[in-house]
C-alpha cells in the first residue's frame, strides 16, 4: 500500500506537468484553414481570370523530401534517428535509399496543385528520383510533370536548372529550391527555401503558403519576386574574374 502510494505521488506532479505541455500546445496551435477555390469573392475570380495559371517549380532534395543511403554490406553510419517514410532499393548504386518527408508536405502539395500547375525539377539522377516522386504523387497526376539531371545546363562547372524548360513565360513560372545557387540562375523567377534537415521541426512549407497564395494573382511574379533576396553567385563569379 506504501509502495502504491509513493508511486501515486511521485507520477502525479508528472502527469500534470505532461497535461499542462499538451494543453498549452493544444491552446496555441491556431490551424491555417483556406476556403475552397470555389469560395473566392467574384472580385478574386476576376482578377485570377485576368492573370496566366502559373507554373511552380519544385526542387525535390531538401526541399521536398531530405534522403539517407545505405550501402549494401556496410555497416550504417549517422543512420537517423526518426522513422522513414518510404525505402526502396536501387541496384544501380547498390544501396537502399530511405526517404524522409518534410513536415507538411502532403497538405502543400494538395493546396498549390489546386493553385499551381507543378513541375518537379531535380539535379538527381532519374532512376532515384522517379520512384521518390511516385511515391510523393500518391497516385495523383500532380507530380507526372519531371525533370533531372540530365535536363539541366552544365554552367561554371554546376548543374544550373533553368525555369524556361518548364514554361516558357516568365511571368508565370517560379522556382522553390533550397540552392542559393539555383536561385541565382533564376533570380527573379525563385523563392530560396532552408534545406530540410532530416528530423527537424520544419514550418517552412506550411509558412510558404500564405505567399504562394498572393503570387498566383500576380500579372509577373518577377515584381514581387526580385525583391525577395539577393543572389550572390553570379556576383561572386565575376568578382573572382576580374582578380
Ligand atoms: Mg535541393
Amino acid at each position: 500500500m506504501g509502495l502504491v502510494v509513493g508511486v501515486a505521488c511521485l507520477m502525479i506532479p508528472r502527469l500534470w506537468l505532461l497535461l499542462a505541455s499538451v494543453y498549452r500546445i493544444c491552446v496555441e496551435y491556431t490551424p491555417i484553414i483556406y476556403p475552397s477555390e470555389d469560395r473566392l469573392s467574384p472580385v478574386s475570380k476576376r482578377r485570377l481570370s485576368l492573370v496566366g495559371r502559373k507554373t511552380l517549380v519544385l526542387d525535390m532534395d531538401e526541399t521536398m523530401i531530405t534522403s539517407w543511403l545505405k550501402k549494401s554490406g556496410k555497416k550504417p553510419r549517422n543512420k537517423p534517428r526518426v522513422a522513414h517514410d518510404f525505402k526502396f532499393y536501387l541496384p544501380a548504386y547498390e544501396a537502399t535509399i530511405y526517404v524522409y518527408k518534410r513536415p507538411y508536405l502532403d497538405h502543400f502539395l494538395d493546396r498549390v496543385s489546386k493553385w499551381y500547375d507543378l513541375t518537379v525539377f531535380t539535379a538527381g539522377a532519374e532512376l532515384y528520383a522517379s520512384p521518390i516522386l511516385d511515391f510523393l504523387d500518391r497516385g495523383r497526376g500532380i507530380l507526372n510533370s519531371r525533370l533531372y539531371r540530365q535536363d539541366c545546363i552544365e554552367m561554371y562547372g554546376t548543374r544550373a536548372k533553368c525555369v524556361l524548360l518548364a514554361s516558357p513565360d516568365l511571368c508565370n513560372v517560379l522556382l522553390l529550391d533550397n540552392s542559393s545557387t539555383e536561385c541565382s540562375f533564376n533570380a527573379g523567377n525563385a523563392i530560396l527555401i532552408k534545406s530540410y534537415e532530416i528530423g527537424s521541426r520544419d514550418e517552412a512549407l506550411i509558412n510558404l503558403l500564405p505567399f504562394l497564395d498572393a503570387l498566383r494573382f500576380m500579372k509577373d511574379v518577377r515584381s514581387v519576386l526580385k525583391h525577395c533576396t539577393r543572389f550572390e553567385f553570379f556576383s561572386t563569379i565575376l568578382e573572382s574574374v576580374a582578380q
